[in-house]
């Protein structure tokens, strides 16, 4: 929603998030290199151990078999069906001890009929042997392996939750070991100056540098000394730039590590590490630790389970407790603790007690004028055009984080390298706008003419409907060529000014223009297609919100009924505080919004019909469309909405 985009269509859902992914890459590997292990010890096992016991006994011909018994050379044998066994004497002179030796050979078929005689007459034992039971096969072939991969299992995890030190812990890659990757306070080379519309947080910041840089005066001053500070915002908005800046302000060390390292399958793995983390940071202090997503770790006890388990997490939770409590007194030594999260509700409240993480400090995705320190930091190392302008680049690009918008820098430098142009200029810009949203335009995308004609229906319908409705944000580009994601084409808006206080009219009016693709679609086909399932989805949502969190339906009152989840809340209603006639009653209420709007959106197109044709004729023409296009398409015919509506 606060892209202010209609578009992309995405008919999957690829709001992956990376470090689960990362997470369960490196829960796989693990694995994996267990299963190694393993494999490895059951080799081991049949060459020394099974194949020693069953074959390893000396293979003689039958011929000198008997004659061994005529010898008198054989002790004793065992007879069966297909094999004899047995001891016979060692002839081996060169051996020094004279030992037994067990032998084996195969009989002769059909039997000898003459070789119980000739054993009684040698006077060797012998005796007839059942044939091998299938369970004892069975027992030998798997179930022994079975218990020895459990062993190794064991025994490895034994040895690496002490530390994975030495042994069979250390040879396998120091699991046990923390992987942050420490940075000294020459090499960090990243200050404030860095880091764009992030005035507050850096403000909440400076007094972290300050302990940091002089402790002792820090305490002096009775000034409860700081600990663990908790940055929270969303993925991409600086976060570990302004934990990493924080480090080069106060030239200390800086070891960035991620929450997803410390979860692994085996219990005391993370706790180990978390000890080892301290441990090397404790060493080079005074130093900032930085631990990103820490809900990954901190997610509170009884949560849902992991792939890792609970008993895991759990442990690693409390190893991170012990030692964020253990290092208080040193203060010769600071250790700062930050981490970051998206969402600090879920995580344990005993991280976010006194003394722990009690201090948070939000990151939001930065305004327009953040936005354009930020565009201005990261496109000094490009050249602009003369006539570039930032303001109007960071007015393009609502709801971007930092991330996106160095991102998008970085494409502009590209696309301006691919035309051999000297700077980068707006156009530049502009494309890669679209790029960084949309994913590369995919030219090749066939799409048949009846499918081009429903999406360009379809996005005229958003882009009228943005014009018609009294409160919409301006459209600035419509586009009917396809691009990567799924997305069939998309309309752009561009809002005139950042917001961030809506009515409900204007609320109402986003959601008819998120519907009027679909909307167009029934007008014209009277029959709906599947390319609207996004659109659907973002209006449901902002229809919810409307009547759980903004107050906004009069049946319901002005009564909050999202619970501090709810925004987060991705698996239904579970996380409302509400009963279920009041739940039944908000369905009800977000069906009436939407379908009011939705009706609406059908009405306007319904009206405007020529427009709309005019609009779409345009769109298959010449596949992308600027806002004068749209308002050209209206001029002459606009049919303004009845007062009633
Ligand atoms: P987070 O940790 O919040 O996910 P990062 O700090 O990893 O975000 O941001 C990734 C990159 O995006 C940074 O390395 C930086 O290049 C850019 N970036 C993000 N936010 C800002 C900002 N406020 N100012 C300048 N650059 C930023
Ligand atoms: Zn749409």
């Amino acid at each position: 929603m606060k892209r202010n985009f209609v578009e992309p269509e995405n008919d999957e859902d690829n709001k992956d998030e990376k470090p689960k992914g990362d997470l369960r890459r490196k829960q796989l590997n693990f694995g994996f290199s267990y299963m190694i292990f393993g494999l490895i010890g059951i080799w081991l096992f049949q060459q020394f151990i099974l194949s020693p016991l069953m074959i390893r006994n000396m293979e003689i011909p039958y011929s000198e078999f008997k004659n061994k018994i005529a010898a008198g050379e054989i002790i004793e044998v065992t007879i069966s069906e297909d094999q004899i066994t047995g001891l016979m004497k060692n002839t081996d002179d060169s051996s020094a001890d004279a030992k037994d030796v067990a032998f084996s050979t195969i009989p002769v078929p059909n039997g000898d009929p003459t070789l119980v005689e000739e054993l009684e007459a040698a006077g060797v034992n012998y005796s007839n042997s059942k044939p091998a039971s299938a369970m004892g096969n069975f027992l030998l072939a798997y179930l022994f392996p079975l218990l020895l991969i459990g062993a190794v299992w064991y025994f490895a995890y034994k040895k690496m939750a002490k530390g994975g030190m030495g042994g069979l812990g250390g040879s396998m890659m120091g699991v046990g070991k923390s992987k942050a990757n420490e940075v000294k306070p020459e090499e960090i080379g990243v200050t404030y100056e860095d880091v764009g519309g992030a005035d507050e947080a850096i403000e909440e910041l400076t007094e972290i540098i300050q302990f940091l840089k002089s402790p002792e005066q820090f305490s002096g001053l009775g000034g409860r000394i700081p600990k663990g500070v908790l940055l929270v915002g969303p993925p991409g908005t600086g976060k570990t730039l302004l934990a990493k800046a924080t480090a080069g302000e106060a030239s200390v060390s800086f070891f960035e590590t991620s929450g997803s390292e410390f979860v692994e399958m085996f219990v005391g793995v993370g706790a180990a590490r978390v000890r080892d983390l301290f441990e090397q940071a404790r060493k080079t202090a005074p130093a900032i630790i930085f631990i990103d997503e820490i809900d990954a770790i901190g997610q509170s006890r009884g949560g849902t389970m992991r792939f890792g388990g609970n008993d895991e997490r759990e442990q690693t939770l409390n190893q991170l407790l012990t030692e964020i409590d253990g290092f208080s007194t040193e203060v010769g030594k600071p250790v700062i603790i930050m981490a970051a999260t998206n969402r600090p509700e879920i995580l344990d409240p005993a991280l976010l007690r006194a003394g722990r993480f009690d201090r948070q400090v939000t990151v939001s995705a930065p305004d327009l004028v953040g936005r354009q320190q930020i565009l201005k930091i990261h496109s000094k190392a490009v050249k602009l055009a003369p006539d570039f302008d930032l303001e109007r680049a960071a007015r393009m690009t609502p709801g971007f984080t930092g991330a996106d918008l160095a991102n998008v820098i970085n494409e502009a430098a590209l696309l301006a390298a691919r035309r051999n142009a000297e700077s980068v200029t707006m156009h530049d810009f502009e494309a890669a706008i679209e790029r960084v949203i949309a994913g590369p335009e995919k030219k090749s995308r066939i799409m048949n003419e009846q499918e081009r004609t429903a999406v360009a229906y379809h996005e005229s319908g958003h882009a009228l409907i943005a014009a018609l409705v009294p409160h919409a944000d301006p459209v600035a580009k419509v586009s009917i060529v396809p691009r990567g994601r799924g997305a069939l084409g998309y309309t752009m808006q561009m809002p005139l000014e950042d917001r961030y206080l809506l009515t409900s009219e204007e609320l109402k009016d986003r959601i008819a223009v998120m519907l009027g693709g679909r909307a167009a679609e029934k007008v014209v086909f009277n029959e709906i297609s599947t390319g609207a399932s996004d659109d659907i989805k973002r209006a449901t949502d902002l229809a919810r919100r409307m009547v759980m969190e903004f107050g906004m339906s009069e049946k319901l009152g002005t009564v909050r009924y999202a619970s501090e989840q709810y925004q987060f809340l991705d698996m239904g209603n579970s996380g409302s505080a509400a009963s279920p006639e009041t739940l039944k009653l908000i369905d009800e209420e977000v069906q009436l919004l939407i379908a009011e709007q939705y009706q609406r959106a059908q009405n306007l197109l319904q009206e405007n019909r020529q427009a709309l044709e005019r609009l779409t004729k345009k769109l298959l023409e010449t596949e992308t469309v600027d806002g004068a296009a749209v308002k050209q398409a209206l001029e002459g015919l606009k049919i303004k909405e009845p007062l009633a509506a």
